[in-house]
């Protein structure tokens, strides 16, 4: 049996270095390294494959938050309500540009922003809710929808980890979108253990509205709008055209490996939904699921550190995302008042298994095998 790790870019790149390699060689030798046609190309294609309208690449994921803050012309203190149990970059965004993070719980099953806890969240200084489709499914965007509708307020979607995931606004399938096209931004990050990952920095912006759509080109670009013609203050995040020709091919199989990842997921749930000490990942009625994570969350009388070092000792890497939610962060703390229980939960409870594309279904049994002997 194959080494296994907790993502697997190595096997995915051999097993399609050909294309790979060709298309980094064509760019070496066309001389265009920054933006360029490889990256319009990219663009566009996203557009196509997300049906959104405008998609502005850049230099990463969390310069993406930056982009869609700044494009909101916001002011100093307006408040941004997000959730506590997510990766670091959604609140950095907020508190670089002197916004000041709100928190609001996320839903125990779900791990997503909780709509419930909204409300009674939201001030006259509330200006966004920003969103984050964490693990790989949509948060309850038709419920978001109506309470930023209701108060007038902006939606920002973090899909950093759910590209390709349809969050669903009904029953009827007319009305199903993409993550990150439902919001006034969407965002995305192209970090190499991301759904849809290059081999370095990148990330990109959706939008539906043009003048967003202009402004946050040209925030990514030095406030340009011809070269040496500066309109705004930017600043410099762009895409390169190596990550782009990846990504343009990594993009053509993005449907074929969310896929492999919901499959992996599917085998994964079937062996241990029947282990009594182990809850396995709840699938939203509002989105599909494109697993970037397959976390289980663990009877309270199971130690997590021993759990994981036994399974390590078998040869299966686990990670905790999250270890310690944003509101118990250092640089965080002084942003809350009160304890947000689900988060803190989770924190203490979560471990994500093994997940990527590339997994074997031999590898998975093996994965099942051992957990089932711990205890
Ligand atoms: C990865 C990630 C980002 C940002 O990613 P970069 O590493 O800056 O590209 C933002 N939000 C979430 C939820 C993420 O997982």
């Amino acid at each position: 049996m194959k080494k296994i790790h907790m993502v697997d870019v190595v096997s995915e790149y051999n097993k399609y270095s050909e294309q790979i390699n060709e298309r980094i060689q064509n760019v070496l030798n066309s001389g265009v390294y920054i933006q360029g046609s490889e990256v319009q190309q990219l663009e566009q294609e996203l557009s196509v494959f997300l049906n959104s309208k405008y998609t502005i690449t850049c230099g990463n994921g969390t310069d993406a938050l930056c982009l869609a803050l700044m494009a909101l012309d916001l002011k100093q203190g307006d408040e941004v309500i997000l959730p506590p149990f997510t990766f670091v970059s959604t609140i950095e965004a907020v508190c670089l540009l002197g916004l000041k993070p709100v928190f609001v719980d996320v839903q125990c099953d779900s791990f997503l922003l909780d709509p419930e806890l909204i409300e009674q969240k939201i001030s006259n200084n509330t200006k966004v809710i920003l969103p984050v489709h964490l693990f790989g499914q949509c948060c309850n965007m038709k419920h978001i929808k109506l309470i930023a509708k209701k108060y007038n307020l902006f939606i920002i979607e973090d899909a950093a980890q759910s590209i390709g995931a349809q969050c669903f606004y009904n029953k009827d399938a007319k009305n199903m979108k993409c993550s990150g096209t439902i919001g006034d931004i969407g965002i995305t990050s192209f970090y190499p253990s991301k759904n849809l990952g290059c081999y370095g920095d990148g990330g990109a912006v959706f939008t539906q509205n043009k003048k967003l759509a202009h402004r946050i080109r040209l925030l990514a670009n030095h406030g340009q709008e011809k070269k040496y013609v500066h309109k705004i203050v930017g600043f410099n995040s762009r895409l390169d055209a190596l990550q782009a020709t990846i990504l343009r091919f990594k993009l053509s199989i993005l449907n074929k490996s969310n896929k492999k990842r919901r499959k992996v997921a599917a085998e994964y749930n079937h062996i241990l939904k029947s282990i009594e000490w182990i809850t396995t990942p709840v699938e939203s009625a509002c989105s599909d699921h494109v697993y970037h994570q397959y976390s289980i969350i663990l009877s309270s009388n199971i130690d997590r550190d021993k759990f994981q070092k036994f399974l390590l000792n078998a040869g299966i890497p686990t990670m905790i995302y999250y270890p310690i939610p944003l509101h118990q962060q250092q640089p965080y703390k002084h942003f809350s008042n009160e304890p947000l229980p689900v988060s803190e939960m989770l924190s203490q409870h979560i471990i994500s298994l093994p997940m990527h594309p590339e997994l074997e279904i031999e590898q998975i049994h093996f994965i099942c095998d051992v957990i089932k002997k711990y205890i």
